[in-house]
């Protein structure tokens, strides 16, 4: 078992340097650790060094995870972070405790009618194409307030608030920007009505510029786990 002790130390003191100058509380910054293309074996040495929040983007590798994990299960939080196809809600509703991905309302829908009845609500957050044209994946920003007021009806699910992908850009004013106006959307609708806590934004690159902009959940991978293969 790999010691992952070190990297999520490096993590977690990016994340409170981060939230100092942002003159935000560091606890109000989670970290999710995402462990896709990495073997159950590195969640369980992240577990070891007191991680707790899981993200997987491929349905069929979260489950075997899941399962290899099992004996942890109570003491895990796994969240759903990919590309999510209608065929495949039904397992995702049974064994996550979030979804980060929703970016249609009939997957939204799939997932209420599928949450089993003995779980709690299942968290999810809208995924919203920050980026424009360079990326197809999210909910266009003029198209959100419509899809979260639709979901947030829905029995099963609780609406957590937003998650976006920004294109990779060079430096921290230009990371901000996609961030900025995530917070912007996610802010109009908590005026709105709808009661959100998440912004589900930052990756191993551009952690920083998401905690400057208000991110209450940070995805990391390549920091805590490595590079990835994704050649087997
Ligand atoms: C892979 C992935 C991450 C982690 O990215 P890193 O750059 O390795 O930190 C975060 N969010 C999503 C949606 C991902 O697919």
């Amino acid at each position: 078992m790999p010691d992952l002790a070190q990297p999520l130390d490096a993590v977690h003191r990016r994340i409170e340097q981060a939230a100092r100058d942002a003159r935000r509380d560091p606890g109000s910054v989670k970290l999710l650790a995402v462990s896709k293309t990495f073997p159950a074996e590195d969640v369980r040495a992240a577990h070891a060094a007191g991680q707790r929040a899981f993200g997987e983007n491929y349905v069929q590798e979260a489950l075997d995870k899941i399962e290899a994990l099992a004996d942890l299960r109570a003491d895990l939080e796994w969240h759903f972070i990919g590309p999510l196809q209608s065929n495949k809600t039904r397992p995702v509703a049974e064994q996550f405790d979030w979804v980060h991905s929703v970016d249609r309302l009939k997957i939204a829908q799939r997932l209420a009618e599928q949450r089993p009845a003995h779980l709690p609500p299942l968290s999810v957050c809208l995924q919203v194409n920050v980026s424009g044209e360079a990326t197809k994946a999210g909910v266009a920003p003029d198209e959100v307030a419509a899809l979260a007021h639709a979901i947030a009806a829905l029995p099963s699910l609780r609406l957590r608030g937003l998650m976006s992908i920004p294109e990779p850009a060079a430096n921290l004013a230009a990371q901000r920007e996609p961030h900025r106006l995530l917070r912007t959307l996610f802010e109009q609708l908590r005026a709105d009505g709808l009661a959100l806590d998440t912004l589900s934004m930052g990756m191993s690159g551009d952690l920083e510029a998401a905690v400057l902009e208000g991110a209450t959940i940070v995805r990391i991978g390549t920091a805590i786990f490595g590079t990835r293969d994704y050649s087997h």
